[in-house]
């Protein structure tokens, strides 16, 4: 069995079984966490996800993780430039924010995995041309509703299969952690992609945690995968990819990211529940385990900015890590975009 054993990331053989029996997502689920030692991955192996599980993810409006989505999706149509309103929320729209903030107004967009559809509306609103597609029939109905006919609801397999187009530029956010495999994904990318063009991806940061945080991630199979800065730079040049890995921890403190509550809180032990049962119902006792203080402190650094960058400033300076990965990646053989 020694392809079980290899890194999903970097090929890696030097690999360890990092916890046996893992809660996973639903009831009575239970998953290997297995961790390389050389990219410093952590990642289940799994072939297939029932995407079932998503349709009830965005039938809910208050599962804790994805809570905040649906908060945007309601509130963005109120900002005159919502993509703006995204980034000051969270560093993986400020990415997309500077990102395409000169950029030539003709590229043609695809956003993968883009649930309610907030973002690719938010592109489409500041005068670009993008399409969003995600497997969620519950999330593409949303988006439909409230923000027009940008969207395709089908998987990234069966679009690359049906659709003729290609794309200069596809963004996705917070998805490549939900696949099976990330080179298999990222070469489903590749085939929409037209040959000057660019990818842009976030995923959860494991460098941001300590080297025996665990799974401090949604739970599996939601997430397949938790990367480091080293498994980006492996999974691109092992795929013979040119990339570019940004920041932005310095300068720029976003209202969701309260890094220094969140370090203090998340360096503990995981979390054993279950988040919902086998017919969907949720199970979740992570919010209703919030202690009260945990609740006053999270209710200021909100509320109130200059505590806010005060504590980040705090901890990006003594620190470790941008919460988020946001990279770029593109094919050697093109012209830059
Ligand atoms: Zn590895």
């Amino acid at each position: 069995m020694v392809e079980e054993k290899k890194c999903i990331i970097c090929e890696s053989l030097d690999t360890e079984l990092k916890y046996k029996d893992y809660p996973g997502y639903i009831e009575n689920t239970f998953y290997d966490i297995l961790k390389c030692r050389v990219c410093g991955s952590h990642y289940i192996n799994t072939e297939k996800i029932d995407s079932k599980i998503y349709s009830r993810i965005y039938s809910s409006e208050d599962l804790d993780g994805y809570d905040r989505y649906y908060k945007y999706a309601k509130n963005l149509k109120g900002f005159e430039d919502p993509l703006k309103y995204l980034a000051m929320n969270e560093s993986i729209y400020y990415f997309i924010y500077k990102y395409v903030e000169n950029i030539n107004r003709t590229v043609n967009i695809l956003e993968v995995g883009c649930g309610y559809g907030y973002l690719t509306y938010s592109l489409n609103k500041i005068g670009l041309n993008a399409t969003g597609l995600d497997v969620a029939k519950p999330a593409i109905d949303f988006a439909k509703e409230h923000f027009g006919d940008y969207y395709n609801c089908s998987s990234i397999e069966l679009f690359a299969k049906e659709t003729g187009n290609k794309y200069d530029l596809i963004i996705s956010t917070e998805v490549i952690e939900h696949t099976p495999n990330p080179k298999i994904f990222i070469n489903q990318l590749l085939s929409l992609l037209n040959d000057n063009g660019k990818v842009l991806l976030t995923t959860p940061n494991k460098d941001y945690f300590s080297d025996d945080a665990l799974w401090v991630s949604t739970k599996p199979p939601v997430h397949t995968m938790w990367l480091t800065k080293k498994s980006i730079v492996k999974l691109a040049t092992g795929m013979g990819l040119s990339f570019k890995l940004h920041s932005y921890r310095k300068d720029y403190y976003p209202k969701f990211e309260n890094q220094l509550i969140r370090y203090f809180r998340f360096r503990k032990e995981p979390n054993l529940e279950h988040i919902v049962d086998g017919n969907g119902q949720i199970l979740n006792k992570v919010l209703a385990n919030d202690g009260k203080l945990y609740v006053f402190i999270k209710k200021l650094f909100f509320e109130n900015s200059t505590i806010r960058n005060i504590c980040n400033f705090i901890y990006n300076k003594f620190l470790s890590d941008d919460i988020t990965l946001s990279f770029e990646l593109w094919k050697k053989s093109s012209k830059m975009l």
